[in-house]
């Protein structure tokens, strides 16, 4: 069986460590590789390769930094397919979401090209007389980066090229349930010119990460992933003096007003919740109905589920694949009791989706539940699955309120044709990422992804001009360059004279 391993200091590296865990192909549920799973010492090993390409690496004028970015861009849209084929392969989305998501990643390489003009101070001439000032961003050094199974490509693509073109080193720690992407993007990354040890991967578990945290040679961790291990992330880290970006979980609302345009809403909640199998952090997952239209959309809802086509990702383009592991499909379907437990209305079941010679694919259905309300446990908690819950609310104010008081605040919708509803939505609405007619606001690579409340922890968002602020240190050089003064020793706090 395949071992997919560590790579460290330019080379694919294998570890004395023999803990694996399996890796598996969730559309036909069987095992295609095992992970190893690094050992404290042999992250320790990649800590030191990054240590000792920093000095070199932090030094490289951002230009020549920048040529590495175009070249692995380019790396990128040649291999596009293969490394699409690869996400499919054990995460189980779609091919065409597969080459969606390394089109997002994609973007922040561009942004990443532009590192010269990014990094440019700020200089001030006379601050005091005869006195100037300059402020420079410089590295961090090794920085690490923690990733989720559900974006193999396009989270790590948030951090590395931001980190790598500012000047640091860093470490990958990919998600175990689909290791296999990171490697081929390090073996992109050699190619396209990137020094030896600027960038390692670390396939791991909590043994990896905790030695992350905690090494003193760390000065910067991101975090991508569920919300209880995003906090503990950034306690640990801080703890050890650490800087720390922990995104974690969300519970995204896509309110439909009355006037809004029923059938764009239908099909943008289609999307939406059931795309990529619901397993994405910007996924809906609550429909808040607004007034009188929630018969009709719930109907519409209905019919357009029974035309879900669910199937094989790397096969004929379904709407959607299965779900990452068997162990996430009994979580999902858990939830589903739970709901039914709690008395929301089951109204589309997809527990039964079998699909034509793949019977031990990890499959489940579109789900509907309406009638949801705010106490119950699947409005409460993120199910991270093909389930979506319909909320039927009075008016404009209550669908306001009821988002503003849920524990997450990643991302959220608003669907209406009038413009002054929408203004107060935006403003009103206390979420990191807002769309209005947009069912996915996913920022572009020029500006920055975050959420608010329990959805992010740290003071940056990730990528765009906050991943430049989060990977960089402010540095203000103040010069005087006297000629002939002297006996002027001031003992007190200078000021402009
Ligand atoms: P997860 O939290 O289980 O795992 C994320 C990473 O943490 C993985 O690399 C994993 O190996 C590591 N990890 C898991 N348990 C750990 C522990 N006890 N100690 C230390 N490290 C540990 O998340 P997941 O299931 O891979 O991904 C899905 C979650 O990620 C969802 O909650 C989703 O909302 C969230 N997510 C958030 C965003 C965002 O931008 N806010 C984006 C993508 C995914």
């Amino acid at each position: 069986m395949r071992v997919i391993d560590h790579f460290i200091n330019g080379e694919h590296f294998r570890g004395q460590n023999k803990n694996t865990v399996d890796v598996f192909n969730p559309a036909s549920g069987e095992i295609t590789a095992h992970v190893a799973l690094a050992s404290a010492q042999e992250t320790e090993i990649a800590i030191t390769a990054a240590t000792e390409a920093l000095n070199s690496w932090s030094k490289t004028p951002p230009l020549k930094r920048a040529r590495v970015m175009f070249k692995f861009k380019e790396l990128l849209e040649k291999n596009i397919d293969e490394l699409a084929s690869i996400i499919t392969s054990e995460h189980g989305k779609v091919i065409s979401d597969a080459k969606g998501e390394i089109a997002r990643g994609l973007e922040v390489v561009e942004f990443a090209c532009g590192i010269p003009q990014l990094l440019k101070g700020d200089y001030t001439e006379q601050v005091g007389t005869g006195i100037d000032s300059y402020s420079v961003r410089q590295p961090l050094g090794v920085c690490a980066g923690i990733t989720p199974f559900n974006f193999p490509v396009m989270v790590p693509m948030w951090m590395f090229p931001m980190a790598i073109a500012c000047g640091n080193t860093f470490i990958l720690k990919p998600s175990e349930k689909d290791p296999s992407a990171s490697i081929f993007m390090a073996d992109l990354l050699k190619q396209a010119g990137l020094p030896d040890g600027v960038f390692n991967v670390v396939q791991g578990d909590k043994t990896a990460v905790d030695t992350l945290l905690s090494d003193p040679r760390i000065s910067a961790v991101s975090f991508v992933g569920s919300t209880p291990i995003a906090e503990y992330v950034y306690r640990t880290g801080t703890h050890h003096g650490k800087r720390i970006q922990a995104l974690g979980g969300a519970k995204n609302h896509l309110v439909v007003m009355p006037d809004a345009d029923i059938d764009q809403a239908v099909d943008a909640l289609m999307g939406a919740a059931y795309g990529s199998a619901g397993e994405r952090c910007m996924a809906i997952s609550v429909g808040v109905v607004v007034g009188d239209v929630a018969d009709v959309l719930v109907e519409k809802l209905i019919e357009r589920i029974a035309e879900l086509r669910v199937g094989n990702g790397a096969i004929n383009e379904p709407d959607m694949g299965p779900l990452v592991t068997s162990a996430h499909l009994e979580k999902v379907k858990s939830y589903i009791e739970t709901g039914i437990k709690e008395g929301a209305h089951l109204k589309a079941d997809g527990r039964d989706t079998l699909v034509p010679e793949h019977e031990n694919g990890f499959f489940l259905g579109g789900c509907l539940f309406d009638h949801v309300t705010s106490d119950m446990t699947i409005y409460k908690e993120e199910i991270f699955g093909p389930v979506l819950s319909i909320v039927r609310v009075d008016d404009f104010d209550t669908a306001v309120q009821l988002i503003n008081d849920h524990e997450f605040g990643n991302g959220v919708s608003l669907f209406t044709r009038d413009g002054h509803t929408a203004r107060e939505f935006s403003s009103q609405i206390k979420v990191g990422m807002v769309g209005v007619n947009i069912p996915i606001p996913v920022p572009v690579a020029f500006h920055s992804f975050g959420g608010w409340k329990r959805s992010l922890f740290g003071d940056h968002y990730a990528y765009g001009p906050e991943g430049v602020r989060f990977y960089t240190h402010l540095k203000t050089v103040t010069t005087r360059w006297p000629t002939g003064v002297k006996g002027n020793a001031e003992f007190t706090m200078p000021v402009m004279k």
